[in-house]
């Protein structure tokens, strides 16, 4: 049988487009479903006769209708393609992927591209909207950001306190510094330092020493303000800075922490551990050169609060010399 050379083309046209392995839609601008490929039909279970001319939003409810038409609109005004990628919106239609590498039953990420239609007069009355699989891309770059995120919390966090580390708290203390600096604000260090603890490995062994430090760590977590950055700076000191906070308002944190360290009690086997700390606070003030130097004297006022017998707080009183630069310096 003979057949026009152009029905023909059609046909094997029709062909490429059903058998491609993306999904191939055309509407035209009411809507109305003109084209509707083998890869739709498989993944929305949606045979092209029952959709061919149907109002694509009535046959497939579950649509984005809103954002998806103000799309086709602006590409059909404008004449040009327009795209919406999976990591602003993960799927358009909402399909199930089958894919083994994707692990069985899970929603398919999807890439849509619309493309206004030029017919023979040069006229838009047409869109053909393409969706495509990126599923496996989505799965492994979304791995790729938690195994960052992991490593992040990993690199930046004490293994047995949860609380920063001190390299990454040094740093925070850094910025905070400069950020004084910057804007004369006031912000608190505060260092403090378990007393005896030295008592409390010998006593009761490392193992109960470690629950003493992380039992110390959540009291300090429930003490402080969700702004306040607590991290562990030695063996069984910590340090904890108060952005925005005066040294006579830190104490009242202090104080807060002190009294709960010593009311709390650590249960080892049938023996209850007790503990006080010592604390010290400095606020930032504007003659200080460097983060180092501000952290000398919040260690200074703690060393103080040792000295005079533990378990009491100490604010750092600046030296004559000390002031005498803050009044040159203001
Ligand atoms: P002070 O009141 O003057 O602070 O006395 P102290 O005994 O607490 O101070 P010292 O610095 O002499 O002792 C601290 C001890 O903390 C020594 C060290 O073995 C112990 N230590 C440091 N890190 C850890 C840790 O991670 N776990 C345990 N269990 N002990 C630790
Ligand atoms: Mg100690
Ligand atoms: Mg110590």
């Amino acid at each position: 049988m003979n057949y026009p050379e152009s029905l023909s083309d059609f046909h094997l046209t029709a062909q490429v487009i059903d058998n491609i392995d993306a999904g191939v839609v055309m509407l035209d601008r009411e809507y109305r479903v003109m084209t509707w490929n083998t890869f739709m039909q498989a993944y929305s279970g949606i045979s092209a006769d029952q959709i061919m001319g149907q109002n694509l939003f009535t046959a497939v409810p579950d649509l984005p209708e809103a954002w998806l038409k103000s799309k086709i609109k602006s590409a059909f005004k404008l004449g040009t393609r327009s795209f919406s990628c999976w990591e602003d919106r993960p799927f358009i239609f909402n399909f199930t992927n089958f894919s083994p590498v994707t692990g069985g039953l899970a929603i398919m990420f999807q890439n849509m591209t619309l493309t206004p239609l030029k017919a023979l007069d040069g006229e838009y009355r047409h869109i053909c909207l393409t969706v495509t699989d990126v599923s496996d891309i989505a799965k492994s770059k979304t791995h790729l950001r938690e195994s960052n995120a992991q490593l992040t919390h990993l690199s930046i966090t004490d293994k047995l306190t949860q609380l920063y580390n001190r390299g990454h708290w040094e740093s925070c203390l850094s910025a905070e510094f400069d950020q004084c600096r910057h804007f004369q604000t006031a912000s608190s260090l505060v260092m403090f330092d378990i007393d005896h603890f030295k008592q409390v490995n010998d006593t009761f062994g490392h193992i109960a020493g470690d629950a003493v430090i992380k039992s110390i760590s959540s009291l300090l977590k429930k003490a402080k303000r969700q702004s306040d950055l607590a991290g562990r700076y030695g063996g069984e000191e910590f340090g904890v800075i108060l952005p925005g906070t005066s040294s006579e308002l830190a104490q009242y944190f202090t104080e807060r922490l002190r009294k709960r360290v010593e009311e709390s009690q650590v249960k080892m086997d049938i023996r209850n551990i007790h503990v006080t700390i010592s604390l010290g606070v400095c606020e930032w003030a504007p003659w200080m050169k460097s983060y180092e130097q501000w952290l000398e004297c919040a260690d200074s006022a703690l060393y103080d609060s040792k000295r005079r017998g533990r378990n009491q707080c100490t604010v750092y009183q600046a030296t004559p010399e000390q002031s005498a630069a803050m009044h040159d310096a203001s």
